[in-house]
């Protein structure tokens, strides 16, 4: 296979092609040509150039429509525009639209030749950073799955043997003694919380959870996500507050993982709320889709934490204040959420509190949902 860069010159003059084809030849490049835009975007599909000339004015499909074709096939293609002296603004015009350069007609081999060694330049560093960024992403995510898996054994043989220490020395211990004993329980009960949680985020299989797919009854995921929050509110003595419209259809999802991201959720609520006051949960249709709104009067979130909440190992102001959670749960949701092909978002007002929107693609047909 050819590896060397490929350009691609659009141009509808025989001559700009002939010439252009003829500087590449026998260089560390190959070149194609097409005489048109609608011939240039086919061989952009096909070919997947590193760097494209295209001549702005052409017959036909226009140089500024190939800009705007190929940075929608893929922005990260280095496109450079041919142009005469008496169009200079057009060129500066395609620059804004997101061309890299311009070449001004007549030009000469060297100029040719230099604007697509500085054009490759700029693609192999444009790839280099997306290369880059990907692998860091995924150092993240294995990083911490693999010190999670690792962690987990030889803390859960902590947590057992620590069990065993209890009751052989039940009794014969200090008050002291043991207060600093279940200091070290559940400090182990702490980090063995986080590492499954952890593990949790990283290894919910989405593909497979898509694989077994059912009508799920939202109203009935929902009462269970309250269900279990319940007793952690009655103990903050907030109300959760239900409004319910009863006739909303099903989703296409998996029931477990649904009510999962909405414990995490309404859970938040309840505990970024102060005690005494109230929770809303809502869910409602509109335009074809089940929105779930969770509201709380609580301590709000500031704007600069707003971006970050779903990445994961983020605790915003209000997380740090309290001492329970690791930043996880948001992550977890997010993830779950798109995989039944919804989204999450969050509005907020500093001490007034948060809204959270679940949208949720709506069940078209209306077959017998599961039980939820
Ligand atoms: P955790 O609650 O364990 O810290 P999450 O991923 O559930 O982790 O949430 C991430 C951060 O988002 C929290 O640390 C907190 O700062 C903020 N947050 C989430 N929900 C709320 C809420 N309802 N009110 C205020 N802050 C919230």
């Amino acid at each position: 296979m050819d590896d060397r860069p490929k350009i691609l010159i659009i141009d509808d003059e025989e001559v700009v092609l002939d010439s252009c084809a003829q500087i590449v030849e026998g260089s560390h490049y190959q070149a194609v040509t097409a005489s048109d835009g609608t011939l240039g975007l086919k061989l952009v599909q096909e070919l997947q150039p590193d760097l494209i000339f295209v001549d702005l004015k052409m017959p036909g499909v226009s140089g500024f429509e190939v800009l705007e074709k190929v940075n929608e096939i893929d922005p990260t293609i280095v496109t450079v525009v041919i142009t005469g002296y008496a169009t200079v603004s057009s060129a500066v015009e395609a620059m804004k639209k997101g061309a890299y350069d311009f070449l001004p007609k007549p030009f000469t081999p060297d100029e040719f030749r230099l604007i697509t060694r500085r054009g490759l330049e700029k693609r192999r560093l444009e790839l280099e950073t997306i290369a880059l960024r990907r692998e860091k992403e995924m150092l993240r995510e294995h990083f911490a799955a693999i010190v999670s898996h690792e962690l987990r054994a030889p803390l859960n043989a902590v947590q057992q043997n620590l069990f065993v220490f209890d009751q052989e020395l039940s009794g014969k211990l200090t008050e002291d003694q043991k207060a600093r004993l279940e200091r070290i329980k559940s400090r182990i009960d702490d980090l063995l919380k986080l590492v499954r949680s952890w593990l949790r985020v990283v290894s919910v299989d989405m593909g497979k959870l898509k694989e077994g797919f059912a009508p799920v009854s939202v109203i009935a995921s929902i009462s269970k996500a309250i269900e279990s929050v319940e007793p952690y509110a009655v103990r903050k003595d907030i109300e959760i507050v239900i409004s319910i419209n009863d006739r909303l259809r099903p989703i296409e999802g998996d029931s477990v993982t649904l009510t999962e991201a909405l414990v995490n959720i309404i859970g938040n609520a309840v505990k970024y709320s102060y005690e005494g006051s109230k929770v809303l949960v809502r869910a409602e249709e509109k335009a074809d889709h089940i929105l779930i709104t969770v509201s709380d009067t609580g301590a709000g979130i500031p704007r600069e934490d707003l971006p970050h909440l779903f990445e994961g190992f983020y605790r915003g102001k209000s997380g740090q204040a309290v001492e329970e959670g690791h930043g996880l749960g948001l992550a977890l949701s997010r993830r779950i959420i798109e995989a039944h092909n919804g989204t999450i978002s969050v509005e907020s007002e500093l001490g007034a509190g948060s809204t959270f929107v679940v949208s949720l693609p709506a069940l078209r047909a209306q077959p017998t949902p599961q039980g939820g």
